[in-house]
């Protein structure tokens, strides 16, 4: 098989007519490149998450929809043949507009995915536009007809096997004569319904259909030029990372560094596709490469940053219970589809965060039902206002004396979660959001500086 490149673009790289030409020439660039994978412009998803939230009084609705209409025609406005593209976004926005109606009766997940999903589509619109006038032989494919997940709205599961077989049908031989674009975050179920894998998702749908069509390499444009060590926002010094291997990346996307989505280097790594994210604004940088095998692997390699932590805290008071307890919580939040992200315990009390990344962003609630439930068995104590900081690298414990290190360098914070051991590729604990950043920012000056 030839090389098949993917190439994702993330809403900044395609915010306006100068980002969006920036991506036509990495697509020139690469003729390898044959789908490319757009998130929506720069802001639209926040506008559309406004929108289905339900705005109620008209003319505040409007006014969003004005703004969502102007980002996209005064993209339009630069291009020599304008009618067609500016027809496809105006249909767009008429049915936008009644299912904002809608939503100012009535809010709800199906309803928001429908809603958020019109950012892909208008995007990729204008991508396609873009790119032909450019010359390239371009077409827009709706991703809806191939990325096939469960019902889940907000946050559905993909299903592979569907989503391979369709792309292979559908997909794959479009690819052999077009350069295609598609909407990223967008997918639907099997009756058809739109729905979206989560904010940030389309760095996980590129990754998806690189997989589905075999692709030798996925390439994920954003507006920083690869992984640094830790967020050069919080520490200047920070550097970037060349390469880095699946497991420290994995490690690092779940555990906040916000360049990917948490699930994108799954299927990458299923089919050992190697991932470059570098920043559309300069490609000249270079960026980051994912591989399954790396020339180093060092000790420290980066530190993440996640605020937004959700801790729950669940105490069995009498110890009555010498065995089960954990089960037994498992199974409520099991029942409950409550997706765990990290786990202390002790004999009888558990302390865990939630998983937080749903569409809308906030910090993740415990329903009351199912707290309900779990203090039927225990106390429970929820928690907010938490930062989780993630600590990326290599066999950290191999080296003695690195918890002293670690742990000396945070003597002055109280740190309220710890956990470490299960991966020998990370060690996270939760600060206090107020005193997270300074964490960070003393931590990569001991360990990276
Ligand atoms: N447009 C969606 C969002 O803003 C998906 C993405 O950009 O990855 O979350
Ligand atoms: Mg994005």
């Amino acid at each position: 098989m030839s090389a098949f490149n993917v190439a994702k673009f993330g809403g900044t790289s395609v915010a306006n007519f100068e980002a969006m030409s920036r991506c036509a020439a990495i697509i020139e660039d690469n003729p390898s490149t044959k789908l490319v994978v757009s998130s929506a412009c720069s802001g639209v998803t926040n506008l559309l998450v406004e929108l289905a939230l339900g705005v109620q009084n008209p003319d505040d609705r409007q006014a969003i929809l004005d703004k969502v209409r102007a980002i996209h025609y005064s993209i339009i406005e630069q291009f020599s043949e304008q009618e067609k593209t500016r027809y496809s976004i105006d249909t767009i926005l008429t049915t936008l507009s009644s299912m904002a109606e809608a939503a100012s009766f009535q809010s709800g997940d199906k309803l928001t995915d429908h809603i958020v999903a019109c950012g892909e589509l208008m995007s990729t619109h204008i991508l396609t536009q873009l790119m032909i006038e450019r010359g390239i032989n371009a077409v827009r494919f709706d991703i809806r007809e191939v990325l096939r997940t469960n019902s889940d709205h907000g946050k559905a599961e993909p299903v592979i096997a569907d989503i391979s077989a369709l792309a292979q049908q559908k997909l794959y031989p479009l690819c052999q004569q077009h350069v295609v674009v598609t909407q990223g975050f967008i997918g639907s179920d099997v009756e058809g319904n739109t729905t979206t894998l989560g904010r940030g998702g389309s760095d996980y749908s590129a990754a998806l259909i690189a997989e589905a069509v075999k692709a030798s390499g996925l390439e994920i444009w954003t507006d920083v030029p690869g992984i640094y060590t830790t967020d050069p926002r919080i520490a200047p010094k920070a550097t970037p990372i060349p390469e880095i291997s699946f497991s420290e990346a994995s490690e690092m996307a779940n555990f906040g560094a916000k360049i990917l989505h948490p699930s994108t280097l799954l299927p990458a790594l299923r089919h050992q596709i190697p991932v470059f994210v570098g920043s559309s604004r300069e490609p000249e940088k270079g960026g980051t490469w994912i591989r399954k095998q790396v020339e180093s692997a060092p000790q420290f390699r980066a530190l993440a940053l996640r605020n937004n932590q959700t801790m729950v805290t669940l105490r069995s008071p009498d110890m009555f219970q010498t065995y089960g307890f954990l089960a037994q919580v498992f199974n409520i939040l099991a029942k409950y589809q409550i997706s765990v992200d990290l786990i202390t315990t002790s004999e009888v009390s558990v302390s865990l965060t939630l998983d937080q990344t749903n569409t809308s962003g906030q910090a993740p609630e415990l329903p009351a039902d199912v707290k309900a439930e779990l203090e039927q068995l225990c106390l429970v104590e929820v928690e907010y206002n938490l930062s989780l900081v993630a600590l990326i690298g290599n066999k950290m414990s191999a080296k003695k004396g690195y918890a002293k290190q670690v742990f000396g360098a945070l003597e002055d914070f109280n740190l309220r979660m710890i956990c470490y051991g299960a991966s020998p590729h990370n060690l996270c604990f939760l600060v206090g959001e107020a005193e997270a950043k300074k964490a960070v920012e003393v931590l990569h000056r001991e360990l990276f500086e």
